[in-house]
């Protein structure tokens, strides 16, 4: 049962870390108007930095110009673009599964739907609830490895499985703050609360975070 205080506790740090970076957003650089590029973005995020997947989306992006081109090509086609993320014999075959999924079953247009999402190649719950968020403005907290280690830190949950720490976030948060939270919650664990020696001492939730000075992967 989440009580009253617990949730304004979460509030006050969803505040704070919000004011640091009011201008938290997405990092994958993508065509706003194209969820299919946001999908493809996200699927080259997995285990590869946002830095590395905006190296190479834009060459890919210009060979492979919409989702039916992918839907087309063969993954090894699509491998030479993306050979400098890691797992990416894994995923061009997973982008050309899933443009030939989108093309079949829906139309050519990524659904705006989180269970069809998920019947996607190569999307997960959590780059469906980050699409959902992203191309459809539907609330979600997509639980990545950052918002998973500040939610635990911060003593807003002691579950390990993002789907669980999915659940208990949204049941402390307002859900028309669910995507801001997403958002301020990783940059913050990219900026700040770092996984290894986080900057406590640049934090702007020092005051109330139970595990200020905490130095170990948690
Ligand atoms: S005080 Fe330290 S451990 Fe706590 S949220 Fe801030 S940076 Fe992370």
């Amino acid at each position: 049962m989440t009580t009253k205080k617990q949730q304004k506790n979460a509030v006050y740090f969803l505040d704070q870390i919000s004011h640091r970076f009011p201008d938290a957003k997405i990092e994958l650089k993508y065509d706003e108007k194209d969820p299919w590029q946001l999908l493809v973005a996200v699927v080259l995020s997995a285990q590869s930095t946002d830095v590395g997947v905006n190296k190479v989306t834009p060459r890919l992006f210009a060979r492979f110009k919409n989702v039916q081109a992918f839907a087309k090509a063969e993954s090894g086609q699509v491998e030479p673009f993306i050979q400098s993320l890691g797992f990416f014999r894994n995923k061009a075959k997973s982008l050309v599964a899933a443009a030939r999924k989108v093309v079949a079953d829906f139309q050519g247009a990524v659904p705006g739907d989180r269970e069809k999402l998920e019947q996607i190649p190569g999307v997960g719950p959590k780059s469906a609830a980050v699409i959902m968020a992203n191309a459809f403005g539907e609330p979600a907290i997509a639980v990545d490895t950052h918002v998973g280690r500040i939610a635990r830190r911060l003593g807003l949950t002691k579950q390990k499985d993002p789907s669980k720490v999915e659940i208990e976030l949204e049941k402390l948060l307002p859900k028309a703050r669910w995507i801001e939270a997403h958002h301020a919650f990783i940059w913050h664990g990219r900026r700040i609360c770092v996984a290894r020696k986080p900057c406590c001492t640049q934090c702007p939730v020092t005051e109330r975070c139970p595990r200020v000075g905490v130095t170990v992967f948690a």
